[in-house]
């Protein structure tokens, strides 16, 4: 089947090179001439493990292209899949001007039958009005269908998880283009993948509720924390305690500097929105949000408590990204606390295994970004462990903590071995615990 992805950045890329990989032939369209120029070299510009050997073995066997052209993209595709960014509006709301203007030039371009699949992020009733937009923009009538098919791939391990999805939702109005979509998902039925066949609405909304569960889980747990800080309980024990009961279960209760990147914030916020537009107050989502703020600064918190005086300090910041394996950094914690701590006259040095090594460290304001651990920690007055990436686990922090003025190690993903870190000369502080 031939099928293109229009937008080719973490979630589009993937979904082209595993669509590829199930024995689909794709062709991936952006407008970022640049992008589409490296992808055709077969060099992929995000950061994401296993991405760019799926991308070159499908390009060897041909079965995936690239192109700025989305005429060229349509027209040779009977399945049509948008994948353009969904960012958030001041007001909170989501942007949905890319996906609108997709969809116009789908309108236009179409000369026969498209299913056309609606892969980013958006609020109930899109697709609904996309139906009608394309209708309206349609040179001539000409029949189609459009499919919710929401993704919910991770950065770090987005090409497993597309590749042994949890479940694949498909949102829809027609029986030919349900049919078409299990045709372009079959491999997963291979490995009785569950699929949750639906209509438009409930197909977007499953996708908001899913990202708001798992944010207000992490606030949650983050609350219970800063009541364990106060009250002398270890929250990593509450959690394993908690998290043992099935009904709870035990991902996403690890307490921390807050939630970030460029989905679980957007999307709380687009649903608080969408709610808001039917006349309803979503309350929780709200305290989940808010709960956020306040956590995404715990670690500026307890730096006054040890250092007193943050003026005219340095502290060194391990981990940028928002998340570890990933270069993404929408909406990460880390900028938060750089903009905090210079606000607040501290000086702001940190090193991260990615943007450390790539072009993206000079886009960063504010921060002096070194080029490995041990420059980071020399002259500095504290360390915030930000991004929980594996090899902080092993850094030499005897070294480190003898290059320090003072050694002091916020560990605000309670991610390090405290008992390591005190034998190494550090003092140690986690959150809630
Ligand atoms: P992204 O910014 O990485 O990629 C979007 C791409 O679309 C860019 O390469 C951009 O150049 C391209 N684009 C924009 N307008 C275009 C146009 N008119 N024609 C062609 N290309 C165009 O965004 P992303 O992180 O991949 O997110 C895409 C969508 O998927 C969003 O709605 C997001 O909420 C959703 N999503 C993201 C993730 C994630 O982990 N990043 C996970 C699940 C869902």
């Amino acid at each position: 089947m031939n099928i293109c992805v229009i937008g080719t950045g973490y979630v589009g890329l993937v979904t082209g090179a595993c669509l590829a990989e199930f024995g689909m032939n794709l062709i991936c369209v952006d407008s970022d001439i640049r992008k589409i120029d490296l992808l055709r070299k077969g060099k992929v510009s995000i950061y994401e493990p296993g991405l760019e050997e799926v991308v070159a073995k499908n390009m060897r066997e041909g079965r995936l292209r690239f192109s700025t052209s989305i005429e060229e993209g349509v027209r040779s595709s009977l399945v049509i899949f948008i994948a353009v960014g969904t960012p958030s509006n001041d007001d909170g709301s989501a942007d949905l001007r890319a996906v609108e203007e997709v969809a116009k030039d789908i309108a236009r371009i179409m000369d026969g039958y498209k299913v056309v699949v609606v892969k980013s992020t958006v609020p109930v009733g899109t697709c609904r009005k996309l139906k009608t937009l394309i209708q309206e923009h349609q040179m001539k009538p000409i029949p189609f269908d459009i499919v919710s098919n929401p993704e919910f791939q991770r950065e770090g391990s987005a090409v497993e998880d597309f590749l042994r999805p949890d479940r694949v939702t498909i949102g829809a109005e027609s029986e030919q283009a349900i049919a078409i979509m299990k045709d372009i998902y079959s491999a997963l039925y291979l490995i009785e993948t569950p699929f949750v066949i639906t209509n438009w609405e409930t197909a977007e909304m499953i996708k908001y509720a899913a990202n708001a569960f798992l944010a207000t889980k992490i606030s949650f747990i983050n609350e219970v924390a800063n009541i364990c800080d106060r009250v002398g309980a270890d929250v990593t024990q509450v959690a394993k305690g908690i998290g043992l009961d099935s009904r709870i279960g035990n991902k996403f209760l690890q307490a921390g500097i807050g939630w970030g990147g460029s989905c679980f914030p957007k999307d709380v916020s687009a649903l608080i929105h969408t709610a808001d537009d039917y006349g309803y107050e979503a309350h929780l989502l709200k305290a989940a949000v808010s709960v956020n703020q306040r956590q995404r600064l715990i670690a500026v918190e307890k730096l006054q408590q040890v250092l007193k005086i943050l003026k005219g300090k340095t502290v060194g910041l391990l981990g940028l990204t928002f998340k570890p394996d990933t270069d993404d950094m929408r909406d990460a914690p880390a900028l938060n606390l750089i903009e905090h701590l210079n606000r607040l006259g501290t000086k702001v040095k940190a090193y991260d295994p990615i943007v450390s090594q790539s072009g993206m460290r000079h886009g960063l304001s504010g921060v002096m970004v070194e080029t490995d651990p041990e420059r980071l920690a020399d002259g500095c007055d504290a360390l915030v462990l930000v991004t929980d990436w594996k090899q902080f686990q092993n850094l030499d922090y005897e070294k480190m903590a003898s290059l320090m003025n003072n050694p002091v190690m916020i560990d605000g993903r309670n991610f390090l071995d405290r008992e390591k870190l005190q034998q190494a000369g550090f003092y140690y502080v986690g959150v809630g615990r």
